[in-house]
């Protein structure tokens, strides 16, 4: 059985994003060291953030039947934490895959707007390859097939079409694609909700 120190933690940023997952290990280190606070579900969607000392009050106050025992004291499993500084996250850069350029575009054709299975989707160079165009997140987008064959090796505005949005390389890995080796923890879901509207709605 996998130690409690292993289990993962949801980490957020200091806008209270879900960004990451650490080890319940890493976390107290980032709450031991003030860089971190965690973030503890009251009722309905209240939250409450502590620091090393506050946490540990609340352990004693509020025991749960699974903590982590040192040598002198049992204290709560932390499920959530919030990074109170900005230049300590973990930098993962989204990769530029087939996958991630779906996902951003999430299955829908950049040029009309609707939504098809993987099937029905081709990637699009917007300033075709033969007229310079590279491989990249700026210039890659979902395209159905009929845009796609309407739109053949002109850009847009020379086709009369136009891009509901401009591609972007995503700034954070959406983390509601993420696979989880874990199943994530109640408290995580309000966060990952979140970050699936934000990445909904985002830029
Ligand atoms: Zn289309």
């Amino acid at each position: 059985m996998e130690s409690a120190l292993d289990q993962p933690v949801l980490v957020l940023n200091r806008l209270w994003q879900a960004i990451n997952t650490c080890s319940v290990r890493r976390a107290f280190t980032l709450l031991y060291q003030g860089q971190a606070q965690v973030v503890s579900a009251e009722e309905g969607n209240d939250f409450s953030t502590h620091d090393y000392r506050s946490w540990w009050d609340i352990s004693q106050a509020k025991p749960e039947p699974v903590m982590v025992k040192t040598i002198s004291f049992n204290i709560r499993i932390p499920r959530v934490i919030v990074l109170l500084m900005f230049d300590r996250l973990p930098k993962k850069e989204v990769k530029f895959t087939r996958h991630n350029v779906f996902e951003r575009d999430k299955s829908t054709c950049q040029y009309c707007g609707k939504t098809f299975d993987r099937v029905g989707l081709n990637l699009d160079h917007v300033l075709p390859r033969d007229r310079g165009g590279q491989t990249t997140w700026e210039n890659i987008v979902c395209s159905c097939i009929p845009c796609n064959t309407r739109k053949g090796n002109r850009l847009p505005h020379e086709a009369g079409m136009q891009l509901i949005r401009k591609p972007k390389r995503p700034k954070w890995r959406p983390f509601v694609n993420v696979s989880f080796t874990h199943h994530p923890h109640d408290s995580w879901k309000h966060f990952l909700d979140l970050a699936y509207w934000n990445v909904e709605l985002g830029d």
